[in-house]
């Protein structure tokens, strides 16, 4: 019930909790005090719900109750997403999943895959996200928990749409709408808003209508007004985007009505944006910069509001020092792949746009290769993901040698079996001959006893600033081109 009504939850807590004679040092009761602060915190008092947790937490600790253990894990992972740290988040997520035990309740086990699915994605590792969706998937299925089901296609689908996979996102939306219809009740509001995103990410914008449209009418009371404001928003987009301008003003107008009514600052403040992308579409261009002016000023202050009010959660959550510390080292992990402990994606992205702007500064150069396994699926079938998972951990440890190897040098993981290593000061013919090195040691390295005969060799990409190009975008594109290249070139070489 925590899902989606937490009052009723806390509610009925409560009431177990008052039962005349309950005992506090049991596991039942424990379990009733941990949802008490799950749901405490879900509905806006985050503090004295976090010190719940954390009491229930420690009691589990002490008795070595791993299974509630778990779950208080869980709880905290869900916590940190609201208050919006991805690192923290992860770190409950994965000991959430580890703490389970093999004997325990499939819908337990599909939720807390769920939860670390989740937390994957929140810190960009869309691919392992992905994969735990699909496990939580299996699981939520087999046990007929309808809103576990539901609430893990809707999360897998958002995440396809992130990640770019757009007709995956409309193929997983399409098996939640029916999911969601079979028993002929009306979709929830976030869910509807998750199927209209995948339907406008390929253009289905007739689609994405039809699943919003419905959730207008009523929309001026009940629970979830965030929800209905957001959904207004993603019909704003649909409509504009299927040319209809009036109708797209009028949903526009009617989010910020509910937003204002409801004091949602940040709806208001997207609803912004949306007005300038309105008034562009129709070619009042001095509006729309005008808008887009506002809001970048208030998109600013706002951003900077949210730091503050976490902060301030985070440091009444811990004891100062604990939030630093864990702060210090968790964020670390937030930018961490957690299959190979590279660099993720998100961190590359942050770090590479500096490394041109220095390259643009003070004339040096920075030289990217594009680094894919050859054949790797050939790995996976014929041996295991686990083998294959292996050769990924030793193969980003070669990559992490060769990056260190110049100074601010740095290897991450973009994604599956494609990795990304950045050589700052380096040109163009000096990166080649080190990642030309990398790829010899790739293949030299001795891979019989891992992959049982099987060899493991790269193809290599390579791009450089400034000589080939100077944004972020374009350089990586180039050197994609020229993997791609290299595979067609009969793999294993670099080409630049
Ligand atoms: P090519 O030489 O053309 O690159 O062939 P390939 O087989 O390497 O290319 P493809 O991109 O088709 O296959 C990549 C495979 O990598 C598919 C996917 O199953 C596997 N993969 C992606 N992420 C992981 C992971 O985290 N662990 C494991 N074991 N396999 C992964
Ligand atoms: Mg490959
Ligand atoms: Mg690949």
């Amino acid at each position: 019930m925590l899902r989606y009504d937490a009052r009723t939850a806390l509610a009925r807590a409560r009431t177990e909790l008052d039962v005349a004679g309950a005992d506090p040092d049991t596991v039942t009761y424990q379990r009733w005090l941990l949802i008490k602060g799950a749901a405490q915190a879900r509905i806006g008092d985050t503090e004295d719900g976090a010190r719940i947790m954390r009491e229930v937490k420690g009691w589990a600790e002490e008795r070595g109750e791993d299974t509630l253990l778990a779950v208080s894990h869980r709880r905290l992972s869900a916590l940190f997403r609201r208050v919006g740290d991805p690192a923290l988040m992860l770190e409950h997520a994965v000991v959430a999943v580890d703490l389970l035990d093999d004997g325990v309740e499939a819908a337990m086990h599909a939720d807390h895959l769920l939860g670390l699915a989740d937390a994957l994605g929140a810190s960009g590792s869309y691919e392992d996200s992905i994969r735990r969706y699909n496990e939580a998937s299996v699981l939520a299925d087999g046990c007929g928990d309808r809103y576990l089901q539901l609430a893990v296609l809707n999360n897998l689908s958002y995440t396809q749409y992130e990640a770019g996979l757009s007709s995956e996102a409309v193929a997983t939306a399409e098996r939640l709408r029916k999911e969601a219809e079979s028993d002929g009740q009306p979709l929830m509001t976030h869910n509807a808003d998750t199927i209209a995103r995948a339907y406008l990410a390929v253009g289905r914008f007739h689609d994405a209508a039809e699943v919003l449209e419905p959730l207008i009418a009523g929309a001026d009371t009940g629970e979830d007004c965030d929800g209905v404001v957001c959904a207004l928003l993603t019909l704003t987009e649909v409509r504009r985007k299927a040319g209809s301008f009036d109708e797209a003003q009028a949903a526009l107008d009617r989010a910020n009505q509910l937003a204002q009514h409801y004091a949602l600052s940040g709806r208001l403040i997207e609803g912004l944006s949306e007005q300038a992308e309105l008034h562009a579409a129709r070619g009042d261009y001095e509006r729309a910069f005008e808008t887009l002016r506002d809001f970048h000023r208030a998109d600013v202050q706002l951003r900077a509001m949210e730091r503050d009010g976490r902060a301030r959660t985070l440091n009444a959550i811990f004891e100062a020092t604990e939030a630093r510390r864990s702060s210090d080292f968790f964020r670390e992990l937030s930018v961490r792949d957690p299959l190979t402990g590279l660099h993720n994606r998100r961190h590359l992205d942050a770090r590479l746009l500096e490394l041109l702007e220095q390259v643009q500064s003070d004339g040096s150069h920075l030289t990217v290769g594009l680094v894919d396994l050859d054949h790797f699926k050939r790995i996976n079938d014929t041996r295991s993901h686990a083998v294959g998972d292996e050769v990924l951990r030793q193969v980003a440890q070669l990559l992490q040698t060769a990056a260190e190897e110049v100074p601010g040098g740095l290897a991450a993981r973009m994604g599956g079996e494609e990795f990304l290593v950045l050589l700052p000061g380096i040109d163009r013919a000096s990166g080649v001959v080190r990642l030309d090195n990398l790829r010899r040691r790739i293949a030299a390295h001795p891979w019989a006893p891992v992959t049982d005969g099987i060899a493991v060799t790269a193809s290599v990409g390579v791009a450089s600033a400034p000589v080939d190009e100077l944004e972020r975008g374009a350089l990586l594109a180039l050197a994609d081109e020229n993997l791609y290249r290299a595979k067609a070139d009969g793999r294993n070489r670099v080409v630049a």
